[in-house]
């Protein structure tokens, strides 16, 4: 606890929870796509050429805007130029860490529709990110629809061609202005995009990994498997001792066992040979409370059990150490390892240090392994509309 609430402030949020149960069991208004307003910019920003996009920099003409009060539940969400918040400084947001976001992407395909990725994925983590501060929880598909008509309002700053995507932030904040620690009163819903360019400009980049055990992300019990803004501010200091000795990423480590969680802000997935069987295995650590649960990772193991055959490859989520890894890498079990995530697809990984070792990782391809890129290649067809897989990319209309 921060500090010890006054009695003032306890009697505070005893009547405010009164509100909010009186409010929830009457007349709390649920998100509704249907009242949209939309307000166009007079003053359109040019658009950038294709290379000089860079991630999260330049945004489009408009954003997306609801208010959340607990008497009156979801307010009329609105479509207007991107713009300048003005919050009171006692704003929960700014003092508790009331926030939450997710990342995805809308692409163009060839015939020129908007496609998302999954983005129904999303909904579920972003309402569960929600329910675990205590911020209000909404209809995935209403708020699915606002943005795809804020996709379709902002549709000439999606770049063309494969590889181009316009990354789209949905974030929730409270904005209560009460300095007492509970539950916020007032939230907002807004949603910014941004244009970017490929993750490899000139095909992939393996990374090179400390693996970090003095820091750590997550733990079962905590909250590292929600995308809430608290857990990356704290990620950074580890990430620039890593980059001081030469590392791209942390490769986070949990527990003395040494288990591999995750890779900077991404899921990880190994591959072994297992010598016993000859077989192939693609593995990553399981959602046990140390991993955000990633809409990729989720697509990889489904695409992986779907394709690849079964008599060569076992695909598990599975607890897997540093120690199996090293002694893996010795024994040439090795085959490839790669980060996974919205912003890359997948990230080759060439290379670990732990404790002063180096553990190599074949990147066969010259910078990638095999799988990696096959796997690049189905995500990025199915994103890209190039194939249809059940309902994994969605036209905005
Ligand atoms: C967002 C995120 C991921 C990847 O999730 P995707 O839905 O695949 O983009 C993985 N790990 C962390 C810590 C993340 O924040």
């Amino acid at each position: 606890m921060l500090f010890t609430k006054n009695i003032t402030s306890q009697s505070i949020r005893l009547a405010s929870s009164l509100i909010r149960f009186n409010s929830t069991t009457s007349s709390q208004a649920p998100l509704d796509a249907s009242k949209l307003i939309i307000e166009k910019t007079t003053n359109p920003k040019s658009k950038l050429s294709k290379d000089k996009l860079i991630f999260g920099k330049t945004f489009t003409d408009h954003m997306l805007e609801i208010d959340w009060d607990s008497q009156t539940g979801w307010g009329t969400p609105k479509i207007s130029p991107y713009h300048n918040f003005s919050l009171d400084p006692s704003s929960v947001v700014f003092h508790y860490g009331f926030e939450l976001f997710e990342g995805m992407k809308a692409y163009k395909d060839s015939k020129g529709q908007v496609r998302t990725f999954r983005g129904n994925k999303n909904m579920i983590r972003m309402n569960k990110s929600a329910e675990r501060i205590t911020l209000p929880t909404f209809e995935g598909e209403e708020l699915q629809k606002l943005i795809d008509k804020l996709l379709i309002l902002d549709h000439e700053f999606i770049p063309e061609g494969k590889g181009y995507s316009l990354y789209i932030r949905p974030t929730m904040i409270g904005t209560d202005a009460f300095l007492g620690v509970g539950t916020p009163n007032k939230a907002k819903i807004f949603t910014i995009c941004s244009p970017v360019g490929p993750y490899y400009k000139n095909g992939f980049k393996p990374v090179s990994l400390e693996a970090t055990d003095y820091a750590v992300r997550a733990w079962p019990g905590g909250v590292g498997d929600k995308k809430l803004g608290a857990n990356y501010a704290p990620c950074i200091l580890p990430q620039n001792e890593a980059a001081k000795r030469g590392f791209d990423q942390n490769l986070w480590l949990f527990g003395k066992e040494g288990y591999i969680t995750e890779v900077g802000t991404m899921n990880v997935f190994f591959v072994f040979k297992n010598p016993k069987s000859g077989k192939k295995e693609l593995t990553t650590h399981p959602l046990d409370g140390t991993i955000l649960e990633g809409v990729t990772r989720d697509s990889i193991l489904e695409l992986a059990k779907e394709r690849l055959p079964s008599n060569e490859w076992d695909i598990t989520e599975r607890k897997f150490t540093i120690h199996d890894v090293q002694k893996a890498a010795k024994e040439g079990n090795l085959i490839e390892a790669f980060g996974a995530g919205t912003a890359a697809v997948v990230s080759p990984i060439k290379h670990i240090g732990y404790k002063g070792e180096d553990i190599n990782i074949p990147v066969i391809l010259g910078n990638s392994g095999e799988l990696a890129a096959q796997i690049a290649d189905w995500i990025s067809k199915i994103q890209y509309g190039e194939e249809e897989y059940k309902d994994w990319s969605r036209v905005a209309k």
